[in-house]
């Protein structure tokens, strides 16, 4: 069995190897699996959306099997998985949420993007500063059955930003548990607790019977 995951993401694809790893499964990205695709993230939930991505390439992979033979054993050994992921700000009405790559502009830098968010929320106290990351997964089996997970990371939009460690939001973003953003902490504590993580374990859970 081969797993495809629908991303160009290097980090996203060593956290599901890591997390799969003790199945016979080989995660492959779509490129390895030579697909190219660019897909229109057209939907309004971070379900669709990872359903959107994970059935496109599964049409793709379906497209090539039949037009390469050698390609048809595999495509019935092949499980989609694709991931959308962002923040959602209780005050400020869940944004940016599904737009989170894609807010203030793709090319604008993640410093640009958090400073704004910490100014829109100048003054507001810390309980109504809530906030959490979100997590969907879905996966296309080989018979087409689609099957999808939504997890999460709560929090808090810090008063400044700190820390090294993660990417995007995780600067910001306060984990009032750890007094600390999720950019201070290590990587492997963030993957305990974070959004993706607990994903790809549920989804994990789900494919189990199929692996
Ligand atoms: P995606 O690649 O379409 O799922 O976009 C996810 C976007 O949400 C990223 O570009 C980040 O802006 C944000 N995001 C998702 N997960 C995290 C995280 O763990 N830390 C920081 N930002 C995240």
């Amino acid at each position: 069995m081969q797993i495809i995951f629908a991303t160009a993401n290097r980090n996203k694809l060593r956290e599901i190897e890591d997390i799969l790893r003790e199945f016979d499964v080989k995660a492959i990205s779509m490129k390895d699996a030579g697909i190219d695709l660019d897909i229109e993230e057209n939907g309004t939930t971070f379900l669709e959306n990872a359903a959107i991505k994970a059935q496109a390439v599964a049409a793709a992979v379906a497209a090539k099997s039949s037009a390469e033979p050698t390609a048809a054993s595999a495509m019935s050994e092949t499980i989609v998985l694709a991931d959308d992921s962002g923040l959602e700000i209780d005050y400020l009405n869940k944004e940016p949420g599904i737009y989170s790559s894609r807010y203030m502009g793709e090319g604008t830098s993640y410093h640009i993007k958090n400073q704004n968010l910490i100014d829109r929320l100048a003054g507001v106290p810390d309980e109504q500063r809530t906030a959490r990351f979100v997590c969907a997964m879905a996966a296309v089996l080989p018979d087409g059955q689609l099957i999808t997970v939504r997890e999460c990371m709560e929090g808090r939009i810090a008063y400044e930003a700190k820390g090294t460690n993660g990417f995007g939001y995780d600067p910001i973003f306060f984990l009032p548990d750890y007094g600390q953003t999720s950019s201070e902490l290590p990587a492997q504590e963030k993957n305990k607790i974070s959004h993706r993580g607990k994903a790809l374990r549920a989804i994990k859970k789900q494919l189990e019977s199929y692996l």
